[in-house]
C-alpha cells in the first residue's frame, strides 16, 4: 500500500500531463456497471509513458492491472485500494502495413477493428465485429463468437513483459492461444501493447452483410439492454452453458440486483443496482445446481477481481525463448515493436 502511494507520487511528478484517476469507481468504467473505487487509473497517451509507469511500479515492485473496455470484468464492492490499473484507451492507432496486414494498437475496439477490416475488403473478422472488448481485452482472452477466434486472424501480438521491461513480439503460434484463454491469461505480467492482423481479401459488401446478420443475430438474442459481461461462464466441453442453466430452471432466477438474463440464460445481468457480492453469491448458485443436476462443471468466462498475481511468482522470466523481436519474421512483418 506505502509503495503503492509512492509510485503514484512518482508517476505524477514523471506525468504530469497524464490523466490519473484517483480512487475511481470501477462501476464507471465496467460493462457490468458495479465495482467499488479503485485507487487509480492510469491513461498513458502513448505507448512510451505506458512503459513510463510500468517502470515505476516495478521499481516499487508492483505490477499493473491492465484495463481495456472492462466488458469481461466482475469488481469487488470494497474497492481495489491496492492496484493501479492501466487503461489502454489512448492507445488507438490502426492502420494497414505495407504487406496488407493489419496493425492495431491495444485499444482500438474489436467493431472499430472489424469495421476497418471492411472497408479494406479484408474477410474474418466479421464475428468480431459485435464484441464490446479491445484488441488487447480480445487477445488476453482468445475472444471469439460465431465459430470464429482472434487465434484464426491474430499473426502476432506485441506485449510488455513488464517483469523485465522488455518488448516482445510473440507469433500468434507462441500466444498458446485457446479456448477463452492465451499464454497472456495463464502468465500475469505481460501488458499487450498491440497486435498484427493476417486477413483474406473480399467483397466489402458482402463482408458487410455478414456482420450485418451476425449483429441482428446478437440483438436477438443476446439481453444488450441490460448491464452484464456477456457469457457468465466458458462453454464446457460437449455442452452448452445456457442450455444447461435452462435445463435446471434457472433461466430468470434472481439474487437482489443481479439476474440469470431471461432472455439468454449464459448471461447475467444487472437488472438495477446489482453488487459484486450479488452477482458472485448468484453465479456459484447456478455453478453448484447446474453440477448437482447434470454432473457438468461450469466454470466462470468472466474475470473476477481482485486478481491473484505477485511479480515475484513470474520470476525468472517467463518471456525468456519466447522472443521473436529480433526474428527475420518480425522484419518481414514490415516493423518493429517500437513502433
Ligand atoms: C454484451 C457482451 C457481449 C459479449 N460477447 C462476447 C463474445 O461474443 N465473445 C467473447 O469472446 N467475449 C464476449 N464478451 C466479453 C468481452 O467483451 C471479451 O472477453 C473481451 O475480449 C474483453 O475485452 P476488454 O477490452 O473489455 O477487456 P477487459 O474486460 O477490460 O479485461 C479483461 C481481461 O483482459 C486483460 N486485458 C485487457 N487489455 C489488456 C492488455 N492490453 N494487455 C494485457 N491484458 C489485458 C485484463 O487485465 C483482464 O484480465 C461480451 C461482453 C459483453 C458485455
Amino acid at each position: 500500500m506505502e509503495n503503492l502511494e509512492l509510485a503514484i507520487q512518482e508517476i505524477k511528478r514523471a506525468l504530469p500531463g497524464m490523466t490519473l484517476l484517483e480512487n475511481e469507481p470501477m462501476s464507471r468504467h465496467t460493462s457490468f456497471r458495479i465495482g467499488g473505487a479503485v485507487r487509480a487509473i492510469a491513461v498513458p497517451s502513448d505507448m512510451t509513458s505506458l512503459s513510463h509507469i510500468c517502470d515505476i511500479l516495478k521499481q516499487h515492485e508492483l505490477a499493473p492491472f491492465v484495463l481495456g473496455n472492462g466488458t469481461n470484468l466482475l469488481c469487488p464492492d470494497e474497492g481495489l485500494q491496492d492496484l493501479l490499473m492501466l487503461s489502454t484507451e489512448k492507445l488507438q492507432r490502426l492502420y494497414l502495413l505495407p504487406d496488407g496486414a493489419i496493425y492495431a494498437e491495444a485499444g482500438v475496439s474489436l467493431s472499430r477493428l472489424a469495421s476497418f477490416a471492411q472497408q479494406n475488403g479484408l474477410k474474418g473478422l466479421e464475428f468480431a465485429s459485435g464484441i464490446p472488448g479491445t484488441v488487447g481485452g480480445g487477445c488476453f482472452i482468445n475472444a471469439g463468437a460465431y465459430g470464429g477466434e482472434l487465434k484464426d486472424v491474430v499473426e502476432s501480438v506485441v506485449c510488455l513483459y513488464v517483469g523485465d521491461q522488455g518488448l516482445y513480439e510473440v507469433a500468434a503460434a507462441n500466444c498458446e492461444f485457446g479456448y477463452r484463454q492465451s499464454w497472456f491469461s495463464k502468465h500475469a505480467g505481460a501488458v499487450i501493447l498491440s497486435a498484427v492482423f493476417r486477413l483474406e481479401a473480399g467483397d466489402p459488401e458482402e463482408i458487410a452483410a455478414k456482420m450485418r446478420e451476425l449483429n441482428e443475430k446478437r440483438r436477438d438474442k443476446q439481453p444488450l439492454e441490460l448491464p452484464s459481461a456477456g457469457s457468465a461462464f466458458k462453454r464446457p466441453e460437449g455442452h452448452f452453458a445456457a442450455a444447461l442453466i435452462d435445463q435446471c430452471g434457472l433461466k430468470g432466477y434472481r439474487n437482489g440486483g443481479a439476474q440469470v438474463s431471461e432472455k439468454h440464460a449464459g448471461f447475467v445481468v444487472n437488472v438495477g443496482g446489482a453488487t459484486a457480492h450479488e452477482v458472485y453469491d448468484l453465479m456459484m448458485h447456478v455453478r453448484n445446481t447446474v453440477f448437482r443436476e447434470t454432473g457438468v462443471q461450469l466454470e466462470p468466462e468472466v474475470i473476477i477481481l481482485p486478481p491473484d498475481y505477485k511479480l515475484e511468482d513470474h520470476s525468472p522470466n517467463p518471456m525468456r525463448n519466447r522472443v521473436t523481436l529480433n526474428d527475420p519474421n518480425a522484419e518481414e512483418s514490415g516493423k518493429t515493436a517500437e513502433e
